[in-house]
């Protein structure tokens, strides 16, 4: 391109791909520092037990606003930091926050509160990691009861056999294992097939406009089934209306999280207590 223009002309590339390799640039560097000074958020949101009324756990969520590029959503920074090789580091800092979380809710409120917190792939393959895992529960005094690991089906495309022992290590300490994102990968039933897991999340691909979609529903209501005759508990990912809502407890759906219920929201907001409003 630069020599069909001749000398002196400005051809390297398109300006998007500048864009975007710049912006990449930019939130690597300030990430790197935004975890080296402390400054990334976590906001919680409720996982409502349908049976009981109540909030059963909570799920972390990573946030960051940085001073300069604003709110990054978690798509685009968790993305760099597993480019970058600075995951771990976060997951370490996410996970340590959530711990604290649930000692504070569970002495507050005096019940156990559950935590839910995303893994990346990178971060599970480590050999060290059920170790690392088992010092932040002492460390924070958590119960590895009060603790749920939610994993990507990305996992699958790593050596079945270790991922199979880190998940045993990983429950022996009595940490529950959940699949997130159920659904949307190319191996869900191979991996429900071969590893130790303890909660279904399915994603929310299946659960928007099910009201409309009957093949949704006819989805739904298979996958209810397979938690039932696996053991496995099933929660149904970003429930927002509640006609939604009410198809999902028509199929024999327990647990649900989504907008509908509550967004994700920094500790502080969240009602003392953790009383949740009657489910609607
Ligand atoms: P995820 O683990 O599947 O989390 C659920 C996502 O759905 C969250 O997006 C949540 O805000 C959003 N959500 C919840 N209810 C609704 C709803 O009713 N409607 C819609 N449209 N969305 C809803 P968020 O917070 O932007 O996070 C996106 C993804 O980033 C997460 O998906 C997770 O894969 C990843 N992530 C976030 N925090 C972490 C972290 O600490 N570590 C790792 N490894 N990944 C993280
Ligand atoms: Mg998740
Ligand atoms: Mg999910
Ligand atoms: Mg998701």
């Amino acid at each position: 391109e630069a020599k069909r223009n001749g000398p002196g002309h400005w051809c390297a590339y398109t300006p998007s791909l500048g864009l975007t390799q710049l912006r990449r640039v930019l939130i690597e560097r300030q990430l790197r520092s935004a975890l080296q000074e402390g400054r990334l958020d976590v906001y919680y949101q409720p996982i409502v037990n349908l049976v009981r009324q109540e909030w059963s756990s909570f799920e972390a969520l990573a946030r960051w606003q940085d001073p300069d590029l604003g709110w990054v959503s978690p798509a685009e920074f968790i993305r760099v930091a597993e480019e970058a090789g600075l995951i771990s580091d976060l997951g370490t800092v996410i996970l340590r926050r959530a711990l604290r979380q649930s000692v504070a809710w569970t002495a507050q409120w005096g019940r156990p509160v559950t935590v839910s917190v995303n893994v990346s792939a990178t971060q599970l393959m480590r050999p060290e990691f059920p170790a690392h895992v088992a010092q932040l529960l002492q460390e924070t005094g958590a119960n590895a009861r009060q603790l749920t690991l939610e994993l990507t089906e990305a996992v699958v495309v790593q050596e079945a056999d270790f991922v199979t022992a880190q998940l045993h290590a990983l429950r022996e300490l009595g940490v529950c294992v959940a699949l997130d994102d159920f659904g949307t990968g190319f191996s869900s039933l191979a991996i429900l097939g071969r590893l130790p897991i303890d909660i279904l999340k399915v994603d929310r691909a299946f659960v928007r406009q099910v009201h409309q979609e009957p093949r949704r529903q006819a989805l739904l209501s298979a996958v209810m089934l397979l938690g039932q005759r696996l053991g496995i508990t099933v929660v149904a990912e970003g429930v927002e209306e509640q006609r939604e809502l009410d198809v999902l407890q028509g199929v024999g759906c327990t647990h649900v999280q989504g907008y509908y219920f509550a967004r994700p929201q920094p500790a502080e907001v969240i009602p003392p207590h953790g009383t949740p409003p009657p489910v609607p």
